[in-house]
């Protein structure tokens, strides 16, 4: 299991873009921006649809499960809050329910709750969240939840 991360060590202030967002983690929710005008769903949060240009938009509420599509693992934080955390996976996700009308599937970052050597591309993942110390948010983590899946690669290493 990686290490803590030290969520006293970051000050969330989120902007005009950012505050719908970060207000529905006080409820546990993770929203992906969706294009009222084309229906797209994109990660992460940005003013303008990349698709349509339009600047409309809404907000889509996932279930919070995924599936690892890739990953990394990293061992040398770039930020100090990180610094307790190292080793850690950061995953791709794809989202099943974010998938968009042409097919595609919206891919978020997850950072994982598991070790490296739990990890592989195709496993099933469910959200999970942290407390920070100090302020109302919750910041979102991602669990594996089974050990084997159809099509599941991972690195020989
Ligand atoms: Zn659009």
């Amino acid at each position: 299991m990686p290490g803590p991360v030290d969520y006293a060590k970051i000050q969330i202030t989120p902007d005009q873009d950012m505050a719908a967002w970060w207000n529905a983690t006080k409820e546990k929710r993770f929203l992906l921006p969706q294009c009222a005008a084309c229906g797209l769903k994109w990660w992460p949060p940005a003013p303008g649809c990349r698709r349509c240009t339009s600047l409309e938009q809404s907000w889509h509420q996932i279930k919070g499960v995924g599936e690892i599509h890739s990953y990394i693992v990293v061992s040398q934080p770039i930020a100090a809050h990180m610094a307790t955390a190292v080793p850690y996976v950061l995953a791709i996700v794809e989202l099943p329910d974010g998938t968009n009308d042409d097919g595609s599937k919206t891919r978020i970052h997850a950072l994982l709750l598991d070790d490296e050597k739990d990890v592989a591309i195709g496993l099933p993942v469910a959200l999970a969240w942290d407390d920070h110390p100090s302020q109302p948010y919750k910041l979102p983590r991602w669990r594996i939840t089974a050990k084997t899946a159809p099509g599941m690669w991972k690195h020989p290493g």
